[in-house]
């Protein structure tokens, strides 16, 4: 990589902030756990009750269950065979293909605490019980997003799948097929859950920024090296935070879930200098998101004009990401 000459930065004019609408209730308030927080959920509910009995789902706010056949009735009582992660989605594999599928979406978190643990009060959504312990699901704020869905039967569970996929697991090939396969911005590109698994705003700024790519680069236009550069950067940004957030959480259970979290190199870092370049952190806002992005490493020092762009993206975006991705869990998406 190459080194840039700190006066540039200086060189680099801020644009205005659009609009107040965005105000205190912007999108970094609220993160989405992508697949590095996902995966360690997953490993710490499995460390916990995988082969265990669950004795009880307690149903605090009836709207949290999304789906009608089978009733909870026919999950408790039932042993759990392991635990998955489906996209964004936890999943508690049950006995005779029964699945109780978790969508923490924005605010949705779970808690590990002890036996017949109360439901808190107003965030509470939900309790699984175990004789080890009780899983509490909770929600932060007004906005009711978060679900449970109880499947039986692994079609059941397959419509629920949006159908990205886990950069994790494909070689190269096969990362540029899928990037091939419809032409959008790349930070549409690797959010959208039917094209990438796992990946929404938070890791999609780092990738591209490890990738120096531009968030508006279209994916149609990458040449090979991009997209070699993208592929070893998707895996990098992923393994590395999934191992990073392994270590912070150890044997215990994940707490803590923030899209401010320290080490990141772009996201929520707005004004602060790059750790590559040091030059000053951009944004552009859109719909309900934002992205971040070094202008001296990922797009020839030009500042994206935050109007012009956000259209951009308004365009090349549904009007809200996370309403959309809810939307997905109707069934698979083309
Ligand atoms: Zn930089």
């Amino acid at each position: 990589m190459e080194g840039t000459p700190r006066g540039i930065a200086a060189n680099i004019v801020q644009r205005p902030v659009l609009g107040k609408r965005w105000g205190a209730e912007g999108p970094e308030r609220s993160p989405m756990p992508e697949l590095p927080d996902v995966t360690v959920y997953r490993e710490a509910l499995e460390r916990r009750i995988r082969g265990q009995l669950l004795c009880g789902v307690r149903i605090a706010k009836p709207f949290v269950l999304r789906s009608v056949e089978p009733g909870i009735d026919a999950i408790a009582g039932r042993t759990v065979t392991g635990v998955e992660r489906l996209g964004k989605r936890i999943v508690l594999m049950l006995t005779d293909d029964h699945f109780l599928v978790v969508h923490l979406m924005i605010a949705g978190r779970l808690r590990w605490r002890p036996p017949d643990s109360p439901i808190p009060k107003g965030r509470g959504l939900a309790a699984f019980d175990f004789r080890a312990g009780t899983v509490l699901f909770t929600e932060e704020g007004k906005k009711r997003r978060a679900s449970l869905h109880v499947l039986h039967g692994r079609a059941a569970l397959r419509a629920l799948d949006p159908g990205g996929l886990d950069a994790l697991k494909v070689d190269l090939a096969t990362f540029a097929a899928r990037l091939a396969r419809s032409n959008h911005t790349l930070k549409r590109a690797l959010t959208d859950p039917r094209i990438f698994d796992g990946i929404g705003n938070a890791y999609s700024d780092e990738i591209l920024h490890a990738a120096r790519l531009s968030p508006l680069a279209l994916t149609e236009r990458l040449n090979e090296a991009e997209v070699t550069r993208l592929y070893a950067a998707t895996r990098m940004v992923l393994t590395d935070w999934t191992a990073r957030l392994r270590a912070e959480v150890g044997d215990g259970f994940p707490e803590k879930v923030t899209a401010f979290r320290d080490g990141m190199a772009v996201h929520g870092r707005y004004r602060q200098p790059c750790p590559v370049c040091e030059s000053p952190i951009q944004r552009i806002r859109y719909a309900e998101n934002e992205v971040n992005y070094c202008a001296m490493c990922q797009t020839d020092g030009r500042v994206l004009a935050d109007r012009a762009f956000s259209r951009l993206l308004r365009q090349d975006w549904p009007r809200s990401l996370d309403d959309w991705s809810e939307r997905l869990g109707g069934g698979p998406a083309a």
